[in-house]
């Protein structure tokens, strides 16, 4: 590994309304966030990280915060991660806008205002789990939305301002034909 290569950060929010049956990510489901507390444990962690001679004095190329659910947290714990990133390792650009910062999305916990508040902390770039736009495909995963609701969240961010917007799509459900997901 070259000692001086740009740095992509990860940044994991554990947490989902429902556990989905196929779902063998970290995450899990709790009735209460205590938000500050998750907070203070990244900004100590990513002190921690900074500190380590492998990352010591790197610039960040990306950041990228996934689940979980990281739409479920607040727009101030995403900001205050970015901005301390920015302040203990040099972004590889002038500035935020110019490095890439992407938050997954679900479309069952997200509207306008929420957009917004992500576009504000700083992030950029959106990854919205769609994963089907056929309600019954949706049900079978146990997903919390409709494809009504995904279309939604995409209009919603777009309203927002995001102008780079991914979208997760599964194929290969059982029963799936290829047509089913091309429609
Ligand atoms: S929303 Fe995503 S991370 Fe959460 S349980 Fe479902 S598949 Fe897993």
């Amino acid at each position: 590994m070259p000692s001086l290569s740009p740095i992509l950060l990860y940044v994991h929010i554990p947490y989902c309304i429902h556990k989905c049956h196929y779902c063998d990510f970290n995450s899990h489901v709790r009735g209460q966030h205590d938000w500050q507390q998750y907070e203070r444990a990244l900004l100590t962690e990513l002190s921690h990280w900074a500190t380590q001679p492998q990352f010591s004095g790197r610039q960040l190329q990306s950041i990228f915060f996934g689940g979980g659910t990281p739409s479920l947290s607040p727009g101030e714990l995403i900001g205050s991660v970015i901005e301390e990133a920015k302040s203990l390792f040099r972004f590889d650009a002038c500035d935020e806008e110019d490095i890439e910062i992407t938050l997954e999305a679900n479309p069952g916990t997200v509207d306008q205002s929420h957009f917004a508040g992500f576009r504000e902390a700083g992030v950029n770039r959106l990854s919205i789990g769609v994963q089907s736009l056929n309600d019954g495909e949706l049900k079978w995963l146990e997903r919390i939305h409709s494809g009504e609701q995904a279309i939604n969240a995409f209009n919603a961010a777009r309203e927002a301002g995001f102008d780079n917007i991914n979208l997760d799509l599964i194929y290969g459900l059982p029963d799936q034909t290829l047509e089913g997901w091309m429609a």
